[in-house]
């Protein structure tokens, strides 16, 4: 199965994603993650990268896109994988198509899940206040929120047009957000 997980920053992505990778033993690609372990490392993709994401700001498509064309033919995921973070633009959508294509592959699900602006700046500050991640600041999380609603949002019509959309209430506990996309997906 492979799947893609849309839905604004402070929505719950992550921790949705690591219960249906789990339940559905396939793997978990986030973006983000992927992304914060180059700059770590100070690689060259790292360094490229930072100053993008400490502003609040997309990394270039060329950049994501030619990552994600090296990751995704890696052997573990042969097994199916879930996308969490990307794509968020419509050219990195198309980008991904035309890899797919050319590897043979198909999406199964978008997941889209849904929730009010207000609701998710203060969940993010609070995340920030714990988690000590350096874009998680109050500007930077509204910068990220309005990046989201510009380019990321219209990838709902995108899919909806292919046929693989499917909206989910991102409001809620957790359990109840997994069991609703565990109805989308079973
Ligand atoms: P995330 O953990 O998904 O919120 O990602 C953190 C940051 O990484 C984002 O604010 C972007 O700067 C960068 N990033 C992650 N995924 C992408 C992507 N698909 N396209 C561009 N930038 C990305």
């Amino acid at each position: 199965m492979r799947i893609i997980l849309m839905g604004p920053p402070g929505v719950g992505k992550g921790t949705q994603a690591k219960n249906i990778v789990d339940k559905f033993n396939i793997i978990h690609l986030s973006t983000g993650d992927i992304l914060r372990a180059e700059v770590d490392g100070e690689t060259k993709l790292g360094k490229k990268a930072k100053k993008f994401m400490d502003a609040g700001k997309l990394v270039p498509d060329e950049l994501l896109l030619n990552m994600m064309e090296n990751r995704l033919q890696q052997e573990d995921c042969k097994k199916g994988y879930l996308l969490d973070g990307f794509p968020r633009t419509i050219p990195q959508a198309e980008g991904l198509e035309s890899i797919l294509n050319k590897i043979n592959q198909t999406i199964d699900y978008v997941i889209s899940l849904t929730a009010d602006e207000t609701e998710l700046v203060n969940r993010l500050v609070l995340r920030g206040k714990e988690s000590g991640r350096s874009d998680d600041t109050e500007e930077v999380i509204r910068k990220r929120q309005q990046v989201y609603w510009r380019l990321t949002s219209p990838l709902s019509d995108f899919y909806r047009e292919r046929k693989l959309l499917h909206e989910v209430d991102g409001l809620g506990t957790i359990p109840e957000i997994t069991n609703r996309i565990l109805k989308v997906l079973e």
